[in-house]
């Protein structure tokens, strides 16, 4: 059985954010909540948006309280300013938190309650309020993913919202919010697009349609991640990026992840590793450890990231992955990401419970046992 759908508008319009209007417009809201990251209060990319909305007689209020890892409070304190606004719809503007943030509020200002009431699959009653997504990175998908992690910190808990019914109606991709996204943080967000598409293409749920979309991803992030590194106003790469990001996006939203997500998480928890920094670092180790279980998908991502070097042998990608993500900067021990090597050991063993329990580790290619978890984050 294989299940596939986009039931979403996906635009890629460079400058976008400053028609703005115009798209809300399309959906009929008139009085939006914009959920952003904090620092896009006063940032140009915010005027452009509400200039836009002005424009186009739409009112608008603006929550920018949203921090990383967003908590079931800040959910109850954008929801309130939803409610004492009249807002009828929402647009998000910044990373996958914002994101996270919006899509939660979607739910609550529709259907009441908290957030929490909500977790699990399938669980939104309905359609949530009117929607638009727009990424201020190229690396999480999280506009055309139907996932919302928001932390209940009265539970010390990060709980889940899976439903079609999350997803933006208009996902609002423009590759000239990237031109101002630092060089460190357009390296880690890529490598999170690549190892989406990567763990996507090679796990063990089907992938006829979703496969299309990580090749794809993968040829773009091959000819474009290097570029976009080096300058982020590099208008056709920041465009490949985006787009291959979304692609990836797409691509795992059917299939789930692998390994290396279900490892990344618990070293981000635990040490404050940047998501995307976590995924490159465990990357090469875990192609190693799938190597047995390829049945030449190695050599397909090699053709499509790497189309000017040779393949023989799962060997060949691996390092050819290695010097891609040294050529970006990503950090290739736990020491190099900043874990210090005194209060890594106790916590080893519950990094690794953490990462067994993930749900990426079912679609992983090769069966995993806790000590092939333990010996990865004990050889990083
Ligand atoms: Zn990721």
């Amino acid at each position: 059985m294989l299940k596939f759908s986009i039931p979403q508008n996906i635009i890629v319009d460079y400058g976008g954010v400053s028609r703005l209007g115009t798209y809300a417009a399309e959906l009929n809201m008139t009085n939006v909540l914009i959920i952003a990251d904090p620092f896009l209060a006063e940032a140009p990319l915010a005027k452009q948006a509400t200039a836009s909305l002005d424009e186009a007689g739409i009112r608008h209020a603006m929550f920018t309280d949203v921090k990383p890892n967003p908590t079931a409070v800040c959910v109850d304190e954008a929801a309130k300013l939803f409610k004492s606004g009249e807002c009828d719809s929402i647009i998000a503007i910044g990373g996958g938190s914002s994101l996270d943030v919006a899509k939660a509020v979607g739910v609550v200002v529709k259907y009441g309650g908290e957030i929490g009431d909500y977790e699990g699959m399938n669980t939104v009653p309905g359609p949530i309020v009117p929607f638009i997504a727009i990424p201020t990175t190229a690396g999480t998908g999280s506009e055309v993913t139907s996932f919302s992690v928001i932390t209940d910190e009265a539970r010390n808990y990060k709980l889940t919202v899976g439903s079609k019914l999350l997803l933006p109606a208009y996902a609002i991709l423009d590759p000239g919010v990237l031109a101002t996204v630092p060089a460190r943080v357009a390296a880690a967000c890529g490598t999170d697009a690549m190892v989406h598409a990567i763990e996507s293409f090679t796990n063990t749920v089907d992938s006829t349609f979703s496969g299309m979309y990580s090749l794809e991803a993968l040829r773009l992030i091959g000819k474009y991640l290097k570029r976009f590194y080096a300058r982020r106003d590099d208008a056709e790469a920041a465009r490949g990026m985006m787009v291959a990001a979304t692609m990836a996006g797409i691509a795992f939203e059917s299939t789930r992840l692998g390994l290396v997500h279900a490892m990344s998480h618990p070293i981000s928890a635990f040490f404050h590793v940047a998501h995307g920094e976590a995924n490159g670092l465990l990357l090469p180790s875990v192609l190693e450890f799938n190597a047995l279980a390829d049945k030449g998908q190695y050599e397909l991502m090699h053709e499509a990231l790497f189309p000017d070097v040779e393949y023989y042998e799962p060997e060949d990608f691996i390092n050819e992955i290695r010097s891609l993500l040294e050529s970006i900067g990503i950090p290739d021990s736990l020491e190099a990401a900043g874990v210090d090597r005194e209060s890594f050991p106790a916590v080893v063993e519950q990094m690794t419970r953490d990462a067994m329990a993930s749900g990426n580790i079912a679609v992983n290619p090769r069966a995993v046992t806790p000590k092939d978890v333990e010996a990865i984050y004990r050889a990083l």
